[in-house]
């Protein structure tokens, strides 16, 4: 009985071997309850720029942590809250949010460019365009403090609504990111049909780039790429030392991971 206890505590807590519908099942039977308790916050995670060290730029990155459950990543339950229609409510939240933040940060002088995480659900609808401008405006935010970063791939169903929502977005003054590029379908004539500034290439490229020549060679062809378009090129995932020197070496303009930062309280941003 003791041992069938344990393993029911690593199913709860998601590191054992959890049944993945059982998981599922918890994670939406607790979400009501996180809405009304406010159970959602978020943390900021720094960009560097290459070129100058400066990290005047920042991800927010949402955290949940349940009294049942414990902290559940977003990677889990942004999926789930995709399924349930429970994204248009933390969307509108978290757009909200970063906008009060940019606000506070601007108040104290230390002003930062906030990106912002948006659901390919959350640009089907129509509702996004809207939902920020009221909030920059609502909090007295000028537009290029916030960007929004997309993910790539199948999830982009209705490209030319995409496309137009993007745009609408970009006319208001806001910067787009395409996010996790590499991992859809990468490809080349995305980086040309959508109105993007920046382009994000995933950690998984990133993470051997300084052992795989191939990895290298790689990135320096999607930065090369993204500069002759126009584009900004960011690095997610950074971690080592040589993977930020080769980054710089290759032309790379911002990096972000855990070699400069984790994501933080706003109150922990030096
Ligand atoms: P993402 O937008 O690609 O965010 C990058 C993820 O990599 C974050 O995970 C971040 O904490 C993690 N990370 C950053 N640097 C490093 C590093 O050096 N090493 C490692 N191992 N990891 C690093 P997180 O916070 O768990 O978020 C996962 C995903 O959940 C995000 O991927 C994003 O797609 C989604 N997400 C997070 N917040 C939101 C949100 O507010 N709205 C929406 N729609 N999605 C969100
Ligand atoms: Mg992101
Ligand atoms: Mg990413
Ligand atoms: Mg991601």
């Amino acid at each position: 009985a003791k041992q069938s206890g344990k393993r029911q505590v690593a199913r709860l807590d998601g590191h054992g071997e959890a049944a993945p519908i059982v998981r599922n099942a918890l994670i939406r039977r607790r979400l009501p309850e996180a809405f009304e308790t406010r159970a959602f916050s978020l943390r900021y995670q720094p960009q560097m720029d290459l070129a100058s060290g400066d990290c005047s730029a920042v991800e927010a990155l949402l955290r949940w942590t349940d009294p049942v459950l414990g902290a559940v990543s977003p990677a889990e339950f942004i999926p789930i809250m995709e399924l349930s229609g429970d994204i248009h409510r933390i969307g509108e939240r978290v757009i909200n949010e970063v906008c009060a933040q940019a606000r506070r940060w601007l108040d104290s002088g230390t002003p930062r460019r906030i990106a912002v995480n948006v659901s390919p659900l959350q640009l089907a609808a129509r509702t996004i365009v809207p939902e920020l401008v009221e909030a920059l405006h609502r909090h007295g935010v000028p537009a290029y403090l916030i960007q929004v970063e997309i993910t790539e791939g199948a999830a982009i169903t209705d490209l030319p609504r995409a496309v137009g929502q993007l745009q609408q977005l970009r006319d208001a003054g806001i910067s787009i990111a395409l996010d996790d590029y590499g991992t859809g379908f990468s490809s080349l004539s995305l980086l040309r049909s959508l109105p993007l500034t920046t382009v994000k290439i995933d950690k998984t490229f990133i993470d051997n780039i300084d052992s795989a020549p191939s990895d290298a060679l790689l990135v320096g062809g999607i930065i090369d790429t993204a500069h002759a378009l126009g584009l900004k090129v960011t690095a997610e995932g950074v971690e080592r030392e040589s993977q930020r020197r080769l980054l710089r070496d290759l032309g790379c303009d911002t990096v972000q991971g855990y070699l400069i930062s984790r994501p933080v309280a706003p109150k922990d941003l030096s």
